[in-house]
């Protein structure tokens, strides 16, 4: 690794989000005494999206709940918080970055943690009013109002945002999700974890069509009315949410001539092709012990607060190689989702527990896991309902102690007796 000492001298982050903020709060913590500017062009101070989806949309978080920190944290520690600029360009040359209104702000070590952005729908109709993404708190705002005033929604795209919606929607109104492919989550999770959703989605009303590609929004007068798929179905809708992924924000960096494919690409360390460079979260592709071959891009809370830790680390003069076990959650209604590992591909996948008593007794029924393998190691495990699962899987994924699936699949069988070390788990 080239150095990248930074451990005093100006650290800049660009965006204010999940990994922006944590970079700047873990270096106060790892003792970094130089200035610390976390710039981003949200207007909001920084806030977590997860509950945007989930209890921010039903009304039981309100802003205060989201944010990270109160307004007087940055102060307090230290950071600049420069909220509302956008920085148009990277000067790699004059180290510095230059913002929108024109200022140009030096750096001795500069983070990018920017993020992505949604995937538009690409069809006519798109921009009518009552089409809408979800990703930040001025969105979330919005669509709890349109909610209060929607008679039928349609989600386009059985993602995890998608489904947290569709949960939350549909205690009140009608509710259809369009999805492409074959079942709901198909990226991210095993054929049995979706059945079990789709099931659970079906009993609360919520109505699917698969294979479904939406070719337009229809409208009357400037507002949605519907959508219309490929095979001609139409679907009633005054709220059209498009769920349909996102596009790293890479650009920037593209622009100042560091290496991006599918996001900014980083090494180990989590440094770009420049050493004075650091790119984090949604929009770095990094190299993962637990995804041998590609780089993967992982878009996560876990990922984003432990890149932001692995660089606050090594600016602080402590570099270690990023190592962590992704994880991820969703909650869609009373059913809480918890990923461990990267599960896909896998070529077998047992159960552990009773996903129908689980779907019966709607949370009440002790949960249940899927434990994923590829040539015959445990990769991945996603539990519903199940947190002790989820926290032994971490443990037993991050030694790389492989349950067989017989064991897996024998409630009996006592996973702590694996052998998993016992590691901390944050
Ligand atoms: P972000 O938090 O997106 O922050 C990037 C920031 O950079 C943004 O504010 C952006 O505006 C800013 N920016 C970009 N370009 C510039 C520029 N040129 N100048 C200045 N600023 C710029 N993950 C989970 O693990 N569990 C969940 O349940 C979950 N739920 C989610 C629900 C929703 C609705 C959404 C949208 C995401 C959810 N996620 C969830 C994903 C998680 O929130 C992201 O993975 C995480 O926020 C990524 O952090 P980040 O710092 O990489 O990016």
């Amino acid at each position: 690794m080239q150095e990248t000492r930074a451990s005093s001298g100006t650290v800049v982050i660009v965006g204010t989000g999940q990994g922006g903020f944590q970079v700047a709060a873990s270096l106060r913590e790892e003792g970094f005494d130089g200035r610390v500017l976390l710039v981003g062009d949200e207007p909001d101070l920084p806030y977590q999206r997860p509950p945007l989806s989930k209890a921010y949309l039903t009304g039981e978080a309100d802003a205060d709940l989201v944010r990270m920190r109160p307004e007087t944290f940055f102060a307090e520690h230290g950071v600049e918080l420069r909220a509302g600029e956008q920085v148009t360009r990277i000067d790699r040359a004059e180290r510095q970055v230059v913002l929108a209104s024109g200022k140009a702000l030096p750096y001795d070590h500069l983070v990018l943690a920017l993020g992505a952005r949604n995937r538009p729908l690409p069809v006519p109709g798109a921009d009518l009013d009552g089409v809408v993404q979800l990703r930040t708190l001025g969105e979330a705002e919005a669509l709890r109002q349109r909610l209060d005033a929607a008679r039928e929604a349609v989600v386009v795209g059985a993602g995890f945002i998608g489904l947290e919606f569709a949960a939350a929607a549909s205690r009140g109104i009608p509710v259809t999700v369009i999805e492409a492919t074959d079942r709901p989550m198909a990226r991210a999770v095993s054929p049995a974890m979706s059945h079990f959703f789709r099931g659970a989605h079906e009993r609360q009303g919520v109505r699917f069509a698969f294979g479904a590609t939406v070719v337009r929004v229809l409208g009357t007068d400037g507002r949605a009315s519907g959508v219309e798929t490929a095979d001609g179905r139409r679907f009633a809708a005054d709220l059209v949410l498009v769920g349909i992924g996102v596009i790293p924000n890479a650009e920037l960096a593209a622009d100042a001539g560091l290496a991006v494919a599918n996001g900014i690409v980083v090494d180990e360390h989590l440094q770009t092709s420049d050493p004075a460079i650091s790119a984090i979260g949604d929009c770095a592709a990094h190299p993962s012990r637990f995804a041998p071959g590609a780089p993967v891009r992982i878009e996560s809370v876990q990922n984003a607060v432990d890149h932001a830790r692995c660089v606050a680390a090594r600016l602080a003069g402590r570099p270690a190689p990023y190592a962590s076990l992704p994880w991820f959650w969703s909650e869609q209604g009373k059913l809480k989702l918890q990923i461990a590992g990267l599960a896909t591909p896998h070529e077998r996948a047992v159960v552990r527990g009773d996903p129908a008593q689980e779907g019966k007794q709607d949370g009440k029924g002790g949960g249940f896991s899927v434990f994923c393998y590829s040539g015959g190691k445990l990769v991945g495990v996603e539990s519903v309902n199940r947190p002790l699962d989820h926290v032994l899987a971490r443990k037993l994924l991050t030694s790389g102690v492989t349950v067989t699936p017989e064991q897996a699949a024998d409630r009996g069988f006592d996973l702590r007796s694996a052998g998993a070390r016992p590691e901390k788990i944050r």
